[in-house]
């Protein structure tokens, strides 16, 4: 599938509680095409009474329905049910994700859902792989751990990737016996719906996926707090992160997941094999998604005797990108998501450039043959670490470019002062491949390739502001799991 008529897609508005829609008199907001600014839909906004309402229907479902004390292999069945289900849709959700997100169809189809039902099935394959463990006790006690979820686990979903993002927080929490109550993004509120939908339809029984729709400050504030929610897990801005971090502290110290934002550098020194092969990773790697990726590669740090090459093969790779919105053909450089998170992305651009920085490529605004707003792949050399573009995350196609002469002075300007969420190595040398790894302060460093593989096994998180805890992995499966410490004497 690689285009379609976003005339014809029918969304499903609304809160998704116990299994049923719901709606009510709320105050509403508009939700708008990216590509096109068309708004084609409205949701309500779930205020406190709302949350209680949906939270309370989660932790009675976690209570009643069995979910948490079926056997862990049957769990696993009804999630890999859930995950077929996901798959055989694609040709449903893929236009429903493109329509109101920055995904181009081809690629919400071949990627977006095959990676979302691929991900519930690896989490349906921990259900029953970690229960807890004996201790080594002396010979008259038997010491043990019992892995338990955690109740009603509150996710907040970003908009970038609305349903990937969505999964990596409800497939390992209902994997482990939680119910969820998940929140995504005011601007991508739809796709989730029929992920909820496909779960009940599975055999998740009715309120233990539920879905609240609404902004923030409201919606996602009341749910955060509220003292049912036994953990929360956030992927999103780290000004929300710390947001949500406090407001988790002051309600009841929740334990708290977050993958936040990220400023993540690519080293790409002059015995890097094949140049060509790198200067695709490195344009892919912040023009992919219109750099609106949390781990965009946007920080070229290369030796100063491959520069003036390298960077003028990115340029060239900029230049064949199609800009064009998500339900059209051949479609590479999707839209920005909002017109405000575009005039950002050119005023960060444009303060850059009056501090000094010069315009490789780009600057601009890009013609996307409709009326959304895209922007063209920007490269800004001759900055310093003190540069706006250098030190915010601009979550845009603009790549900076430093120089460096040693090995010491590339690991020193790969260090953010704030963000760890990923970093790049392109070197033939191994050893110095490895001592950057062990040097760069990222939670994920990618040697000779950059961005994750379908693997879910890897886990993802960042150091510094970048976050806490992980996503994927084993990790994220533990991290929905709390473990009871047992100790029983045997000689009574
Ligand atoms: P955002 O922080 O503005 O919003 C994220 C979610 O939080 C939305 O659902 C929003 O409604 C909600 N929210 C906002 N204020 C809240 C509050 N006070 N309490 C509770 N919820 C609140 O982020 P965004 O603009 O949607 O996403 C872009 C950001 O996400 C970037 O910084 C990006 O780096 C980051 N991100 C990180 C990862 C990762 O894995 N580390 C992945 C994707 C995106």
């Amino acid at each position: 599938m690689d285009s379609f008529d976003p005339a014809s897609i029918v969304v499903r508005g609304g809160h998704f509680i116990g299994g049923e829609y719901v709606d009510d008199d709320a105050a509403r907001i508009d939700v708008a095409r990216p590509s096109d600014g068309v708004v084609y839909a409205s949701v309500p906004v779930a205020d406190a009474a709302m949350i209680d309402r949906a939270v309370d229907n989660a932790f009675a479902a976690y209570r009643t329905s069995g979910w948490a004390r079926m056997a862990p292999r049957e769990r696993a069945r009804i999630l890999r049910r859930f995950a077929d289900l996901v798959a055989a849709d694609a040709a449903t959700l893929a236009p429903l994700e493109a329509l109101g997100s920055t995904r181009p169809v081809g690629d919400a189809f071949a990627w977006d859902v095959p990676y979302t039902a691929e991900g519930i099935r690896f989490y349906a394959e921990f259900a029953d792989k970690l229960g807890g463990e004996v201790i080594a006790t002396d010979h008259d006690h038997l010491g043990m751990t019992i892995a338990e979820p955690y109740g009603v686990i509150g996710a907040i979903a970003p908009w970038n990737f609305p349903l990937v993002m969505a999964s990596w927080k409800i497939a390992p929490a209902l994997a482990a016996g939680n119910a969820v109550v998940l929140k995504p993004s005011e601007m991508t509120p739809f796709s989730v719906l029929r992920l909820a939908e496909l779960a009940v339809e599975a055999g998740v029984p009715k309120g233990i996926f539920n879905v609240v729709q609404g902004d923030g400050r409201t919606t996602g504030d009341a749910l955060v707090r509220h003292p049912r929610i036994g953990k929360v897990t956030f992927t999103g801005s780290t000004r929300t992160g710390a947001a949500i971090m406090a407001a988790c502290a002051e309600t009841g110290t929740k334990p708290v997941t977050l993958e936040l934002g990220g400023k993540s550098p690519q080293l790409v020194f002059a015995d890097a094999p094949r140049l060509d092969d790198v200067a695709r990773r490195i344009a892919g790697a912040i023009a992919g998604n219109a750099g609106q990726v949390c781990n965009a590669g946007s920080r070229l740090i290369v030796e100063r005797s491959v520069a003036d090459d390298l960077t003028a093969r990115i340029r060239h790779i900029f230049a064949e990108l199609k800009p064009g919105t998500t339900w059209t053909r051949g479609t590479t450089l999707p839209p920005i998501i909002s017109e405000p998170q575009a005039a950002r992305i050119e005023a960060i651009v444009k303060r850059t450039v009056a501090s000094g920085a010069h315009l490789q490529c780009g600057g601009a605004r890009a013609d996307g043959g409709a009326p959304g707003a895209f922007y063209s792949p920007t490269i800004l050399s001759n900055v310093t670490a003190q540069s706006e573009a250098v030190r915010e995350e601009v979550f845009g196609p603009v790549l900076t470019v430093q120089t460096f002469d040693t090995e010491e002075e590339a690991l020193a300007l790969a260090q953010h002062p704030d963000y760890g969420l990923a970093a790049g190595v392109h070197s033939a040398d191994i050893g110095r491949a490895l001592r950057l790894v062990r040097g760069i302060e990222a939670g994920t460093v990618w040697v000779n390739r950059y961005g994750r593989t379908s693997d879910f096994m890897i886990p993802t998180g960042g150091y510094k502001r970048s976050g806490i805890g992980k996503d994927l992995g084993r990790q994220a499966y533990e991290a929905n799991l709390r473990f009871k410490s047992v100790l029983i004497d045997l000689r009574s």
